[in-house]
């Protein structure tokens, strides 16, 4: 991971550039922001240009280095990852997790705490740091460096150390070994124990802009520019999300198929298309017919932002564009917010274990009158 891969967090990326140039990286520095910011990214990318026995003369890794190679196959010498993980017996460590943990890093560039739990195959149980990590910690850093003039721990989730694991570590991040750097990632620094938090030095992460997101879309999934940014508006700067909106593409297809059925039987009043139309959402699963409402709810908004004929505030992908050219004049001042209401509304009924069918069915045949005003 080198720094010009993280998305957005320029400053933040500066502020920790310059602090490894300069020798003055602190002990125990927090990095925090939202889920879904790049923050175990940018950790993981610190460590590497830390390590790094060649830097670019932009102030990156080189990537070719034997650290950054180690680095990049996440088996850096003096590299340590901590993380939440699941008790096996009363030794679990992260030891027993690294396979699963190369996987982790491997498949996710932008760390995702839901995809984590899929592979820790989480039966309900919370994963925590337990007490025997704290010691195994304690243990791998008393030894010195191998390789590298600073030994790295990086910690992903510090608020799921348990008590007892936290308090085993207060010492050691207050009094370190020379030779030895924290880094605590967390996706909810209010959650993290106050002794521990006040030890640290901070970095608050923010989520990157719509450009800069879409910017990773193009590059990594070689969308076009504007189906990239019709996403990342969707996702609001969380970049874990717009990799799920990315896996669920299919799905909005889906969504925009029905979306357009329902506008043009509601235009042309056909009850009982409508009715079979409203049938074959309630089939849906509960969460996938409001994903479907959520979506047509958006499609209005975006249908009147059409008639305004600013293409910059508009998110919409070349199909959906392709149908807003002649049905964007339905949606005006006199009904949009009638429209995202009933929408919302029957959203909130199904998720409240309303009757789906009628649910879908009324909001069907409130369509009809709504969309002639
Ligand atoms: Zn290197």
């Amino acid at each position: 991971m080198k720094f010009s891969d993280i998305i957005g967090n320029r400053r933040a990326v500066e502020r920790l550039r310059d602090m490894i140039d300069n020798d003055r990286l602190p002990h125990a520095l927090l990095l925090h922001g939202a889920p879904g910011v790049p923050k175990l990214a940018l950790a993981r990318a610190a460590a590497q240009y830390l390590h790094c026995t060649n830097r670019t003369p932009d102030g990156d890794s080189c990537g070719h280095c034997p650290a950054c190679l180690q680095h990049q196959t996440f088996n850096h010498t003096d590299t340590t990852f901590s993380f939440p993980y699941l008790k096996k017996d009363d030794a679990s460590t992260c030891a027993d997790y690294l396979p699963q943990w190369r996987e982790f890093l491997a498949q996710y560039p932008v760390e995702d705490y839901q995809a984590w739990l899929t592979i820790l195959k989480n039966d309900n149980s919370q994963p925590r740091i337990f007490v025997k990590e704290s010691e195994a910690i304690l243990n791998r850093m008393t030894l010195s460096a191998y390789v590298s003039k600073y030994k790295v721990l990086i910690m992903w989730l510090p608020e799921k150390l348990r008590d007892d694991a936290a308090n085993k570590l207060l010492k050691l991040i207050e009094e370190p070994y020379d030779d030895c750097k924290f880094i605590l990632v967390s996706d909810d620094a209010k959650a993290i124990l106050p002794t521990i938090f006040s030890r640290t030095q901070r970095i608050e992460l923010t989520r990157p802009c719509t450009e800069e997101t879409a910017a990773l879309l193009e590059r990594t999934a070689g969308l076009d520019h504007r189906e990239a940014i019709a996403l990342a508006a969707t996702a609001d700067g969380n970049v874990v999300e717009a990799m799920h909106l990315l896996d669920s593409k299919g799905e909005n297809i889906e969504f925009h198929e029905r979306f357009v059925t329902l506008m043009r039987l509601a235009y042309s009043r056909d009850l009982p298309r409508l009715k079979a139309w409203s049938e074959s959402v309630a089939d849906f699963k509960r969460e996938k017919a409001c994903r479907f409402l959520a979506y047509a709810a958006r499609q209005v908004r975006e249908n009147y932002i059409y008639n305004l004929r600013m293409p910059e505030l508009n998110y919409l992908t070349p199909q959906e564009e392709q149908f807003s050219t002649r049905f964007a004049p339905f949606i005006n001042a006199g009904n949009v917010e009638q429209l995202q209401t009933l929408l919302d509304t029957a959203a909130r009924d199904i998720r409240g274990n309303a009757n789906a069918r009628i649910v879908l069915f009324d909001t069907a045949v409130s369509t009809t009158i709504l969309i002639k005003r």
